[in-house]
């Protein structure tokens, strides 16, 4: 019998070599035809304005054409499709963050505010009677 011929394929339950040549079972070529949409939506944000260039370390992307937009970039508009930019949401290589504003305080704190005027109030008026006997 020849000991140069192929080895004979290793049943189920036996695990797979992790040396030697790469078989078909190595995640490189097992998982060659998988998520294609994500891989067809990265190629497709690789052809946007501004990727080739690199950009820098920090920099965020148009929502519209996927451009690079520099990070101290200020502006209202796109710089290279022209679509208007909140300046509230920015979005990032893959997350998007919305800064909300917290709401005003004022309604909250009012309660308080009068019922230190109604005792200081109090206290003038308690100080004026005091001062008059
Ligand atoms: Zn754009």
């Amino acid at each position: 019998m020849s000991t140069t011929g192929p080895e004979p394929k290793p049943a189920h339950d036996e695990p797979q070599h992790s040396w030697g040549n790469m078989s078909d079972a190595h995640w490189s070529r097992a998982r060659r035809d998988k998520n294609t949409e994500a891989l067809e939506y990265y190629r497709q944000r690789s052809r946007a304005p501004g990727v080739a260039g690199g950009g820098e370390a920090r920099n965020f992307y148009c929502m519209q054409c996927d451009g690079v937009i520099p990070h101290d970039f200020r502006g209202e508009h796109c710089p290279h499709c022209q679509a208007e930019l909140d300046e509230r949401i920015k979005r990032y290589f893959n997350w998007v963050e919305i800064n909300e504003p917290p709401a005003s305080d004022f309604k909250a704190l009012l309660p308080i505010a009068l019922a230190g005027l109604v005792v200081l109030a109090l206290v003038a008026v308690g100080l004026f009677f005091w001062w008059r006997a």
